[in-house]
């Protein structure tokens, strides 16, 4: 970001030069972080005065803020591509190195959800919307609760047979999924019967006709009823 502005106040040099040349001659280096704009005050501890200076005029000078920011969009699309190829590439390593990193200091992983927590409506921005599209969300709830009654009967439901895949239950197993392209620890997978090849819970329920066990398929969660539309086929075949 420093380097950034930096590269950016190349291209308004000459007004730039002046006014700290000017503030430089007149007031000397080591004063001028007392600015020459009394309505900004800086909000943190600057790495160095040129920094301070480039912060105090993205805050105060609409046209330097436009082109900055004109720049680092630019800058954005020019190397997005290649961004995201690199965080692809590192992402398995990355990934291990958080969870042994978040393992050997948790109060790190702590202090990033209290942060989280602590946002002023959290319930107004971050659980309101979700209980929404919860309640809206029919196949959504179907989701959540298939992943529940895998993980809560632990016992018989992974021993029942899917049409196409395997549930594997564990804590948190890294492993490529095949629908989205991603690597990722989860606990709970869907293994094909056939290739071995993993599924995420996402990915496998997205076509509900696999997601339910054999003499479960008409199972709603969520419904109080064990399996509602099978007691509705049997009356429609009563004479
Ligand atoms: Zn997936």
């Amino acid at each position: 970001m420093r380097s950034l502005l930096h590269t950016v106040t190349l291209d308004c040099r000459p007004s730039f030069v002046i006014s700290t040349a000017s503030s430089v001659g007149v007031l000397g280096r080591a004063h001028y972080s007392s600015t020459t704009e009394p309505e900004w005050t800086p909000t943190r501890q600057y790495a160095s005065k040129s920094s301070e200076i480039q912060a105090q005029r993205y805050a105060t000078d609409p046209k330097f803020r436009a082109q900055t920011q004109a720049y680092m969009r630019a800058r954005y699309q020019k190397n997005k591509e290649e961004m995201k190829a690199r965080y692809e590439e590192n992402k398995e390593e990355r990934l291990v190195y958080m969870r042994k990193y978040l393992k050997k200091h948790p109060e790190k992983a702590q202090t990033t959800w209290h942060r989280y927590r602590s946002t002023p409506n959290f319930d107004q921005r971050y659980n309101a919307p979700r209980r929404a599209r919860y309640a809206s969300d029919h196949h959504l709830r179907q989701m959540s609760g298939l992943r529940q009654w895998v993980r809560n009967n632990p016992d018989w439901v992974p021993g029942l047979s899917w049409p196409t895949h395997r549930p594997i239950w564990s804590d948190k197993a890294l492993h490529y999924c095949i629908g989205c392209k991603h690597t990722r620890p989860l606990k709970l997978w869907w293994q094909d019967k056939k290739t071995d090849e993993f599924m995420c819970h996402p990915c496998f329920t997205s076509d509900w006709s696999r997601a339910l066990p054999l003499d479960y398929e008409d199972k709603v969660f969520g419904s109080k009823r064990r399996t509602p539309s099978r007691s509705a086929n049997e009356s429609k075949y009563d004479p």
